[in-house]
């Protein structure tokens, strides 16, 4: 290894866990040493790092889909950077990867476990978005698990973030009769309208349950894409149509409960409608992937599908980016840049 080569690396910790909404405190900015690099290994100067709703799951001490984070270790998450140094034939220096080690400066990463960025597709960045697990979601989430087909009514919630905002769009390029919409602000409602949406609610400004009856009229919905559960969820198996179908893809209002959820109180309409509530996790869609990215690819290349990013600098500022994400100040994917 050349002797410029960074030895020592910055990289946030698990200070302590949360009870409810996590605080600075529960998190610290550390140095540790970059090891040396094993045959099999790439350096990689991570140049953005994704932080995402799963990850206050891992703050706590509780067995989930992942492992929770180590306390006084680094945290972890998708990434993505250059390769600086390379013991493997699969990557060579000046390579961009994707990979699981974020949250640090650099990274020693297995060449098995990074992911090569093509060049000239899109910007980097949109490897941990719109083209990278975010899109991947989405993609499966609507035509595997939803089982969407053309001509369906669909309603997303959290339709304004990363996930939510490719829902939307590629149920209008797959043929959706009508696209509805909810998010947290007015600004957000105008950008779903801006993307393509038909229709697109405030949640704040009055009962779910009501703003999508006004939305969806007599025609109902056919599907529901759920990243919110609770009252979102209530409302929806309220408003579905017999056969509809649900891809549970995530609980976002209450990921930083203490409480167990009041809501959904009325889970027994699925079986006079006969719905179908199907959860899911994007590591079990890697099947989908190729034809998920080809066809994504030639969606953002003709404009048929468009993606928002709210972008923080700076890794001491990547906790705050956390804790704003769970808050709603993004519009589209919530990246840190190192
Ligand atoms: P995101 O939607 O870009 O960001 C989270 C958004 O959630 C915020 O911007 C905020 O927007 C909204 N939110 C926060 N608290 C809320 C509340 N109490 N009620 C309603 N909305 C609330 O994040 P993402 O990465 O795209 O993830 C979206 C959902 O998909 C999450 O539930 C996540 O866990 C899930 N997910 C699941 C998988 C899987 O494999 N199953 C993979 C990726 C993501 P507003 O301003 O609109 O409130």
């Amino acid at each position: 290894m050349s002797a410029a080569l960074p030895t020592v690396s910055r990289e946030i910790q698990l200070a302590s866990r949360p009870l409810g909404r996590p605080a600075q405190e529960n998190f610290r900015i550390a140095e540790s040493g970059v090891p040396e690099l094993q045959d099999g290994q790439v350096l990689v100067r991570n140049q953005f790092m994704s932080v995402d709703p799963y990850m206050r799951g891992r703050m706590n001490d509780a067995k989930s889909y992942s492992a929770p984070f180590r306390l006084d270790a680094a945290l972890d998450g998708g990434a993505a950077g250059e390769v600086i140094a390379s013991r493997s034939d699969a990557h060579k220096v000046g390579d961009v990867v994707v990979h699981q080690l974020g949250w640090r400066e650099y990274a020693v990463v297995d060449a098995a476990a990074a992911t090569p960025v093509p060049a000239g597709l899109a910007p980097t960045s949109a490897f941990l978005g719109a083209l990278g697990m975010t899109g991947l979601t989405a993609y499966a989430g609507l035509l595997k698990v939803a089982e969407f087909k053309a001509g369906d009514v669909v309603f997303v919630s959290g339709a304004a973030g990363a996930v939510g905002s490719m829902v939307g769009q590629i149920a209008k390029a797959m043929g959706a009769s009508r696209v509805i919409g909810s998010a947290g602000s007015p600004d957000k409602v105008a950008r779903l309208l801006d993307l393509g949406f038909d229709a697109a609610f405030n949640y704040n400004d009055a009962p779910v349950l009501e703003q999508l009856q006004a939305a969806a009229g007599e025609a109902g919905i056919d599907v529901y894409f759920d990243n919110v559960g609770g009252e979102h969820l209530e409302a929806a198996l309220s408003v579905l149509n017999a056969g509809g179908r649900v891809a549970m893809c995530g609980a976002i209002s209450q990921y930083n409960s203490t409480e167990p959820a009041a809501a959904p109180r009325n889970l027994a309409v699925a079986i006079g409608k006969q719905l179908t509530l199907r959860g899911f996790l994007v590591g079990g869609q890697r099947q989908h992937a190729a034809e998920f990215a080809a066809k994504m690819a030639v969606w953002l290349r003709d404009g048929t599908v468009r993606y928002d990013e709210t972008i923080v600098d700076g890794l001491e500022n990547a906790p705050q980016a956390f804790m704003d994400l769970l808050d709603g100040a993004n519009t589209g994917k919530m990246l840190v840049r190192l």
